[in-house]
C-alpha cells in the first residue's frame, strides 16, 4: 500500500555497488588456458573451462594472491578458511550450467576504503565507504547477437567461450553511498587500487571493470530502506553518476506522486540518458549453492599472508594524505598526480632525483601533460627521464637558465631525451646574471634608442618593457630577467 508523500518530504538515496574486476593473470582461474583479450572466438578453451565431464579444476595461485592483496588493500579481514561453491543457473554462455563462485565463506570481508570528493573551490571532503566482502569467481562466456555476412538476414546468437573461466573478483560495498558523484568516486578509487596493485587493468571499455548499482530512496529521518532497484549496463564513471542521479530523481518523483517503486533490474540507456525496466526481481533467485566438490578449501598460512601484505605498494588514499600533508600540494594537484599510476611513478622518480614537489608537479601537470595530449602519447613513452626533468628544474632554481629558456628546451628534451645541463652548455644558453656584462649591454641599448629614452623620461614608463625586449633579443633570452629589470629601471630613471 503506497500513500502519497507530501512534496515537502526530504529524501536521501541509499546506494551500494557490486564491482566485478577481471584479474590480469596470464591464465584462467582453474585451467592453463590463456586470457588474452581479442583472441579468435573459442581459441582459448579446454575441457576444464568448457565443463566437460571428468575434468579436475585446480586453483591458479596467482588468483588467490591477487584476491588476498586486494582484500588487504580494501582493509578487509582475510578469511583463514575459505571455499568455492557452485552457483547453479542456466544461460547459454555458461557451459557447465553453474558458475564456480564463493558463497558463505568469501576470501575477504569487513573492510573499508576512503574516497575524496573535491568541491568547486577544490576543497576536499573525505568519506569512508564500507566493504562488505570480496570473493573470487570465474567469468561466464560471451554471447554475440545478430547477423553476419554468411548468414545474412538470419537472426541468431553465437557463443564465445574464451572468457569462460577468466578470473574475477567481486567487491560488494556497504550501502554507504548517497549520490551519483560518491558512487563514481568510489568506482574510480576501486580502479586506482587494483591498478596500483597491478592485479587488473581496470579497463571499463573492455569489460575488465563492471559495476552494478543497488539504489533506493527513503525519507531522511527514516531508518529502514526503501524498495531497492538494480541498475546495470554503465560503462563509464560518468555513466554511473548520471544513471544514479536519474534514478534518484525518478524514484523521488514517483513517491511524491504516490506511485509504487518496484523491485526490479533497470538498464541505463546511454543514448536516451535514462534507465528503463529490464526485468522484475520479486524475491531473490534460488541458485542452490553448494560447496564445489572438485576444489579443496582454501587456507592461507600466516607467513604467506604476511609476505603478500609486505608486497603492497603505497595505496592511493595514503598517497593523497602524504602529498597534501607532507608535500604541501593542493587536493586538485594531488588528484591529478595520483589518478594515473604511470604519472605518479614519474612524479615520484622526479622528486627522488632531487626536484622540489611543487615545481615538479607544475611541469608534469602543465607543459608535459600538454605535450602528451597534443602528441597523443603516454608518459611512459617520452624520452625525457625523471632525473633529467629534475636537472632542468634545478637549472632554473640555481638561475643557470630562465624559465623561458627551459620551456624552449622542453620539446627537444621530450622527443629526444638527453641531459638538460649538457644541452644548455652545448647551446650556450646559460643565463647572464653577471652585473658588469648586463650593465654594458643595457648602456649600449639605451644609447641606441634616444627617442624611446626621451619618451620614457616624459612619463611613458611602460617603455621599460620595450627596453627589456631589446635586452632579451640581444641575449637570445639569456639575460637574468629580475636583475635586468632592476638595472633597467635604475638606468632609465638616472638622467631625470
Ligand atoms: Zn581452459
Amino acid at each position: 500500500m503506497v500513500t502519497q508523500a507530501p512534496t515537502t518530504t526530504k529524501y536521501e538515496a541509499v546506494i551500494g555497488l557490486e564491482t566485478h574486476c577481471q584479474l590480469s593473470t596470464a591464465t584462467k582461474i582453474f585451467c592453463p588456458c590463456a586470457t588474452d583479450f581479442g583472441a579468435l572466438p573459442n581459441h582459448q578453451v579446454c575441457p576444464i573451462c568448457m565443463g566437460m565431464p571428468g575434468v579436475l579444476p585446480v586453483l591458479n595461485q596467482k588468483v588467490l594472491e591477487y584476491a588476498v592483496k586486494t582484500g588487504h588493500a580494501l582493509n578487509c579481514q582475510i578469511a583463514p578458511y575459505s571455499k568455492f561453491d557452485r552457483k547453479q543457473y542456466f544461460y547459454p554462455d555458461l557451459p557447465k550450467n553453474y558458475q564456480v563462485s564463493q558463497f558463505d565463506l568469501p576470501i575477504a570481508e569487513h573492510g573499508s576504503i576512503e574516497i575524496e570528493i573535491l568541491d568547486e573551490q577544490g576543497q576536499p571532503t573525505r568519506k569512508k565507504i564500507g566493504i562488505t566482502r570480496l570473493h573470487m569467481e570465474e567469468d561466464a562466456g560471451k554471447l554475440v547477437h545478430g547477423g553476419s555476412e554468411r548468414l545474412a538476414g538470419s537472426t541468431h546468437s553465437l557463443v564465445d567461450f574464451n572468457r569462460t573461466g577468466v578470473p574475477l573478483i567481486e567487491i560488494v560495498s556497504e550501502p554507504d553511498i548517497r549520490s551519483g558523484l560518491e558512487a563514481a568516486e568510489y568506482a574510480q578509487e576501486i580502479r586506482r587500487i587494483v591498478r596500483y596493485l597491478g592485479v587488473s587493468d581496470g579497463n571499463m571499455q573492455e569489460g575488465s571493470l563492471r559495476c552494478d548499482v543497488n539504489i533506493s530512496v527513503r525519507p531522511v529521518d527514516q531508518a529502514e530502506f526503501g524498495t531497492k532497484v538494480e541498475i546495470k549496463n554503465m560503462n563509464s564513471f560518468s555513466a554511473i553518476q548520471r544513471a544514479i542521479d536519474f534514478e534518484i530523481n525518478r524514484q523521488i518523483t514517483a513517491l511524491h506522486k504516490g506511485e509504487p517503486i518496484y523491485q526490479e533490474t533497470r538498464l541505463w540507456e546511454e543514448t536516451a540518458q535514462r534507465t528503463i525496466s529490464m526485468r522484475s526481481k520479486e524475491g531473490s533467485s534460488d541458485y542452490r549453492y553448494f560447496p564445489e566438490p572438485d576444489l579443496t578449501p582454501i587456507e592461507v598460512s600466516p607467513e604467506q599472508l604476511g609476505q603478500w601484505q609486505s608486497e603492497l605498494p603505497e595505496l592511493p588514499a595514503a598517497k593523497r594524505h602524504r602529498y597534501q600533508e607532507e608535500l604541501g600540494l593542493s587536493a586538485y594537484d594531488t588528484r591529478v598526480l595520483t589518478d594515473d599510476h604511470a604519472i605518479t611513478q614519474y612524479f615520484e622518480a622526479t622528486l627522488k632525483a632531487g626536484a622540489p614537489a611543487k615545481q615538479a608537479a607544475n611541469w608534469i601537470m602543465g607543459d608535459i601533460t600538454g605535450y602528451l595530449n597534443t602528441e597523443n602519447r603516454l608518459i611512459s613513452e617520452i624520452a625525457l627521464q625523471p632525473a633529467a626533468l629534475s636537472d632542468l628544474i634545478n637549472l632554473i632554481e640555481t638561475q643557470t637558465i630562465s624559465g623561458k629558456i627551459a620551456k624552449d628546451l622542453l620539446p627537444e628534451l621530450l622527443s629526444q631525451g638527453g641531459s638538460p645541463t649538457a644541452l644548455v652548455e652545448q647551446k650556450g644558453l646559460t643565463q647572464i646574471s653577471d652585473t658588469a656584462t648586463l650593465e654594458t649591454l643595457i648602456d649600449e641599448i639605451i644609447q641606441a634608442h634616444p627617442q624611446e629614452l626621451e619618451q620614457y623620461r616624459q612619463g611613458k614608463t611602460k617603455l621599460q618593457g620595450f627596453f627589456m625586449g631589446q635586452v632579451m633579443q640581444r641575449t637570445k633570452g639569456r639575460a637574468d630577467p629580475k636583475a635586468t629589470n632592476q638595472m633597467l629601471a635604475q638606468k632609465l630613471k638616472a638622467g631625470k
